[in-house]
């Protein structure tokens, strides 16, 4: 690893001059757990690295306008403790704790996660359910941006971390009627990448009978992490029942790609996952909403 500097930025603002000084050769860190192997492996390069984790404000969980808001240096294991995000964003907390290792979840972000923009992340697998939007700071202003809308391709998100920032997550809480789930599969239950992943978001009518509305969001089925929207569509406004949801979860086999891998197994395995495990979620996801 071949950076000279290390800053610990106390402001956003600090954070964000910082960067604009260096000119493309300083870099966002937040825990370090996807950066500094590819600093080691020689995948990105910088001069300078700028820690976020101490800016006061930003390693915490609240709400604000009717979001619940979480910021850019709030860990996997906050998340995964928090009692709010486990009861008004389950699949939030579920997908948190599978990420890697207790030790990987005590320094690892989600807003790390996302900039990281891998297909298979389970942090952007749960945002994607949720409908959540990340705010970006540069040096002009601030704005929200749909999370769907950050991922260019595999490995690159739309955020340039010698530049600007994510600063915070939102979206809206479960409120009544609502409910989400997160199921994954992987070969070895820690340190192991995911087979499948998927994260549920389910709205029912005030009878719990129809779906309002849902989300289905599943990983690594495409380039980047994926709402499965012609399953979505047939669920909506639907009275659900066992055909149903057979129809839904057939659809979301239909538009996923999974490849067959070494590490991931053969793509016909993981079409049977798909279904299993979308299944699953929204079965979960409904009984809860239930109450
Ligand atoms: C052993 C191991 C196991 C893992 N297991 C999993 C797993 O099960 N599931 C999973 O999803 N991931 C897993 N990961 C990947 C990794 O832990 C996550 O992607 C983590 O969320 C990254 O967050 P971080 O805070 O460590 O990011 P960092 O490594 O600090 O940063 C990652 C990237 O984001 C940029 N960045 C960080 N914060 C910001 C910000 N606020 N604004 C703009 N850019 C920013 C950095 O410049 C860098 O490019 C694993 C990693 C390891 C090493």
């Amino acid at each position: 690893m071949s950076c000279e500097e290390y800053i610990l930025a106390s402001t956003v603002e600090e954070a964000l001059a910082a960067l604009a000084s260096l000119r493309g050769e300083g870099r966002l860190i937040a825990g370090g757990t996807d950066l500094v192997l590819q600093l080691q492996h020689g995948e990105r390069k910088a001069r300078c690295l700028v820690d976020i984790t101490r800016i006061p404000g930003l390693n915490e969980i609240r709400w604000q306008d009717s979001y619940i808001v979480i910021g850019a240096a709030v860990t996997f294991a906050q998340i995964e403790r928090s009692a709010l995000i486990r009861q008004r964003a389950t699949v939030l907390a579920e997908a948190a704790s599978w990420v890697g290792s207790p030790q990987i979840r005590n320094v690892g972000t989600l807003a790390g996660n996302i900039v990281n923009a891998q297909p298979a992340a389970d942090g952007a697998i749960a945002l994607l359910a949720l409908d959540a939007e990340a705010e970006i700071a540069n040096l002009t202003g601030r704005q929200w941006v749909a999370l769907a809308n950050l991922f260019v391709s595999p490995g690159v998100s739309r955020v340039d971390a010698s530049s600007e920032m994510i600063t915070a997550f939102r979206f809206r809480a479960h409120g009544p009627r609502e409910a989400s789930a997160f199921e994954r599969l992987a070969r070895r239950k820690a340190l192991a990448l995911p087979l499948i992943n998927v994260g549920v978001r389910v709205m029912l009518d005030a009878e719990g009978v129809r779906m309002r509305d849902v989300r289905i969001s599943i990983g690594p089925v495409a380039p980047m992490p994926f709402r499965a929207q012609q399953a979505e569509a047939v669920l909506k406004n639907r009275v659900i029942d066992q055909d149903t949801l057979t129809e839904a979860v057939e659809a979301a086999v239909l538009e996923s790609k999974p490849r067959s891998s070494l590490l991931r197994a053969g793509k016909e395995y993981r079409r049977e996952l798909i279904r299993v495990l979308t299944r699953r979620a929204l079965l979960r996801a409904i009984e809860a909403a239930r109450g």
